[in-house]
């Protein structure tokens, strides 16, 4: 175990004494680092690895993925503390709607996958992956339209995979194989392009990528890129941060998760309760992408929704994902580093 700071009364004092905002050190103390087998590949990734840390209230998960810098898995960090030593926001709702993910898998295989999300009304289907082709994308939507039916509601993840003339092109087709699309998360990589494609397509837009990695996620708004938001509470900084983007940016949101473990996705959900309005169903419903998780009651859905609850990492759960000495000294020396320089702010 790594203390990593100092106690609650010298976290008083230093509070008392006129410091400003307390960012670090905090009180949290690292408990568990895990790696835990992805059921299918995501993000070029087979294993998902990350650390829990216990704080006053709860428990926190710090997972950035490892192409995250330093400087931006602060982010990661802050969020994690924040989960484990101050209190959630005051719920509006007690249960959160969420979606099905479907990933680029084979239209066969997509009746599979939905029925691993049980209730789930609406799906969000990856597209534009790499070795895959655009047909490929359109059966796979067919494919889901069939199973949800034609009440159900699909929305595509391109992940910035577009440009624009090629947006412009593919997006109707997609969403004729659909059968009507609700939304295309992050078409293209840029806030311009977003702009651009939204100005030209029927079909609404969402910004991912263009929030959680931009310098200002506000630009969003300010130049008509998208007509929802994605906020993720770890990437973003925390509860906290994202009720003020939300609150600034001024368009419906949808929380979405960064493949945590029950951990994490209950942050999620916390700010999912906490948003005065939630018109979308969340992406939150994915811990069963991973093969195992770290409490004994996973934030799995249940008819379609997850319930507004805390969790708790019990020693058995960690000790079933603990990982192998080379990983948690990587961890250490990770946490070391971004917990070393406490006036630097992503
Ligand atoms: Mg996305």
């Amino acid at each position: 175990m790594v203390d990593l700071g100092i106690t609650g009364r010298w976290r008083e004092w230093f509070e008392r004494s006129g410091h400003g905002r307390l960012v670090w050190p905090t009180v949290v103390a690292v408990r568990h680092v895990y790696a835990i087998a992805l059921r299918t590949r995501f993000r070029g990734i087979a294993v998902r690895e990350g650390v829990l840390v216990e704080g006053a209230v709860g428990w926190g998960e710090f997972s950035p993925f490892w192409d995250y810098d330093p400087a931006r898995a602060r982010a990661w960090w802050r969020a994690a503390v924040e989960a484990a030593d101050e209190e959630p926001p005051a719920p509006r709702r007690t249960r959160v709607p969420v979606n099905a993910t479907v990933p680029a898998v084979a239209a066969a295989d997509v009746a599979g996958v939905l029925a691993r999300f049980p209730g789930c009304t609406t799906a969000k289907v990856k597209v534009v992956e790499a070795g895959q082709v655009p047909g490929a994308d359109l059966e796979r939507l067919a494919a889901v339209r069939d199973a949800l039916g034609p009440a159900g509601r699909i929305r595509i993840d391109a992940n910035g995979g577009w440009d624009v003339a090629t947006a412009v092109r593919l997006i109707p087709r997609y969403d004729r194989a659909a059968g009507g699309l609700e939304y295309v998360e992050q078409p293209c990589p840029s806030v311009e392009d977003l702009a651009a494609v939204r100005r030209r397509v029927s079909v609404a837009i969402a910004a991912d990528e263009s929030i959680r990695r931009a310098e200002d996620p506000l630009r969003v708004a300010r130049l008509g890129a998208a007509d929802i938001a994605v906020l993720k509470v770890a990437p973003l900084g925390g509860i906290g941060a994202c009720l003020e983007i939300a609150e600034r940016i001024g368009l419906p949101v949808v929380v979405s998760s960064a493949l945590e473990t029950s951990v994490g996705i209950a942050a999620g959900v916390a700010l999912a309760a906490a948003l005065p309005e939630l018109p979308y169903a969340c992406g939150l419903a994915t811990v069963g992408l991973l093969a195992s998780d770290v409490v004994d009651d996973p934030l799995v859905a249940v008819d379609g929704a997850l319930d507004v609850r805390r969790v708790a990492v019990t020693a058995a759960r960690a000790a079933g994902v603990a990982a192998d000495h080379e990983v948690r000294q990587r961890w250490d020396r990770r946490l070391a580093e971004v917990t070393s320089d406490p006036d630097r702010r992503p």
